[in-house]
């Protein structure tokens, strides 16, 4: 394996006081019109008051950068549809129906759509194929609602849907927040023997006795929830570390509803570690002088 290394010369540096933080100028924040609980502005204000960066709020990623020819458009963003969640990403071209149904997304983007899962690094990668050249930069942040489902192929040989996806540009994925982490065992007991019973997923029904447990669509509490996977996807921008390993830190990667809860609602804080590594960053954004903010 070669000749030893010999011993660096540099000081090491202390974990969380970053060099090399990329501390961005502005943060565009995106609307999803299909969640009108989701208060986009209330998120930008939280970002701004915890890191000390200026947040402008804009209206639909896809609408926002997205005018122009919408045919191709649609033909990109259904390329990426994940097509066998037990295996990894195989480029096909998508069928005529599955382009007009993009189309019609496109047109209306009030509209939610049904369980359709997209590759989230191809789906990021056709949005930052969107952004102009002036706004390409680790100088500016793009955080963008959405309501399409993003997955990513893991290690144990599936794709999972993920409520944010830390990337740029980072989309935090409204239907995520409540597909992603696990529901209660209990209701994926019920949801089974309700599906044997009546021979169809019924959905409400089974999430009846859960109520109040996850969060669901067009829950009061997303707004709240957003914040919380905001946060994280600007941590991620600036350090490349986004996730924390205290259960009652915002950072906290959840798997489960519950945990997803405990973090964001009950909690609502960040640990000892965060707290300090938000108030330098809140520090550095703030001593930079106005014109640089610009
Ligand atoms: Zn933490």
């Amino acid at each position: 394996m070669g000749r030893p290394r010999k011993p660096s010369k540099t000081p090491p540096v202390t974990p969380g006081v970053g060099a090399d933080w990329d501390i961005p100028r502005i943060a565009y924040l995106y609307r999803d019109s299909s969640s009108p609980d989701l208060e986009v502005d209330s998120v930008a204000g939280y970002i701004h008051e915890t890191l000390g960066i200026s947040c402008t709020v804009r209206g639909d990623f896809l609408v926002h950068h997205g005018a122009g020819d919408s045919e191709s458009l649609a033909r990109r963003i259904a390329a990426t549809r994940v097509r066998n969640i037990m295996r990894p990403f195989d480029p096909m071209e998508p069928a005529y129906g599955e382009v007009q149904f993009e189309l019609r997304l496109l047109e209306e983007p009030s509209k939610r759509v049904p369980a359709i899962l997209y590759d989230a690094y191809r789906y990021t990668g056709v949005m930052r194929g969107l952004l102009p050249s002036g706004e390409r930069s680790l100088r500016v942040l793009h955080i963008a609602f959405e309501h399409r489902i993003l997955g990513t192929f893991d290690e144990d040989g599936r794709y999972h849907a993920r409520a944010v996806v830390c990337g740029y540009p980072s989309v935090v994925s409204t239907s995520g927040i409540v597909e992603a982490p696990a529901k209660p065992e209990g209701y994926y007991r019920v949801k089974a023997q309700l599906s044997v019973a009546l021979g169809a997923i019924p959905f409400d029904a089974a999430k009846e006795p859960f109520k109040g447990q996850f969060i669901d669509y067009d829950d009061p509490r997303l707004t709240e929830v957003a914040k919380g996977y905001a946060l994280q996807a600007t941590v991620y921008h600036i350090t490349k570390d986004a996730f924390c390993d205290d259960p009652r830190c915002r950072l906290f990667n959840a798997h489960w509803q519950s945990e997803l809860m405990r973090a964001q609602l009950e909690s609502g804080g960040l640990c000892p570690r965060h707290r300090k590594i938000a108030a330098e960053i809140s520090a550095s954004a703030r001593r930079r002088p106005v014109a640089a903010r610009r």
